[in-house]
């Protein structure tokens, strides 16, 4: 930040956009759940959307060959930073950064998220929650375990319209979500259980999932529920898997 960049794109699919930002110097990033914001001198943006395969990488000068699809590469500083598979990576000027801004949903990991406005779209809707928490233009960057998780720590059926949420309910799901999300970077890992379930206060084995962590519900079917023994359901919701403890979650 605060260097001149030297902006390409070693794969080609960004080269005009490359062109037009590259020697300019980069005084801000933003992320807005997975939408990355660089904003270079001169008003112009570069807005990435790392989607489900979009991957970085960074290091120290010298940066490397370019391996495979790399879209953008940046170099500047004494680092560069590579940039492939993302599902956009396009040069915006200042109303479309503010246009995509309105679009998005509020950020649970950003300290300027405002959660009434997403309060408002979940209220006016007769979508399920579960759907409501995974669409980006409600929340940002929530995921599907969260989306999971959340819920059943609240105790509530997934399929709960979103009219029927209370501006209390939904002040506590925030607030969960929030502090799950937080803790999720800091560790980075997710563990969604309370002390009293986890591995060693119930003196079970760990799960073995190669997403790690300790959860209730997530991918975790036809397995006894941590609360009250009750077999883990799985179901298709909004075209994503929903799992569910019919009991906690009448
Ligand atoms: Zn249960």
């Amino acid at each position: 930040m605060g260097h001149a960049l030297h902006v390409s794109s070693p794969q080609g699919r960004f080269a005009g956009g490359a062109t037009r930002v590259d020697g300019r110097i980069l005084r801000d990033t933003e992320a807005y759940g997975k939408h990355l914001f660089h904003h270079y001198d001169g008003d112009l943006s570069v807005h990435v959307h790392l989607g489900l395969y979009g991957k970085v990488a960074d290091g120290q000068v010298p940066a490397p060959e370019p391996i495979g699809q790399v879209r953008m590469r940046l170099e500047g500083g004494g680092h560069w930073l590579d940039l492939r598979g993302p599902t956009a990576c396009e040069v915006f000027d200042p109303a479309q950064v503010q246009q995509l801004r309105d679009r998005l949903g509020a950020d649970p990991l950003r300290d300027d998220a405002e959660p009434e406005v997403a309060y408002r779209k979940v209220r006016g809707s007769t979508k399920a929650i579960f759907a409501l928490l995974l669409d980006q233009t409600v929340v940002a960057g929530c995921g599907l375990i969260y989306a999971n998780e959340v819920l059943f720590r609240a105790g509530l059926a997934p399929t709960t319209p979103g009219r029927s949420i209370s501006p209390e309910l939904w002040d506590e799901l925030w607030t969960d979500l929030r502090a799950l999300m937080k803790e999720g970077v800091a560790r980075g890992r997710i563990d969604t259980v309370h002390t009293r379930h986890t591995p060693e206060a119930m003196r079970r084995a760990p799960r073995v999932d190669r997403h790690g962590g300790e959860v209730y519900v997530y991918r975790r079917p036809g397995q006894a529920c941590l609360v009250c023994g009750t077999e883990i359901a799985r179901g298709p919701l909004a075209g994503r898997n929903l799992y569910w403890c019919p009991t906690c979650q009448p």
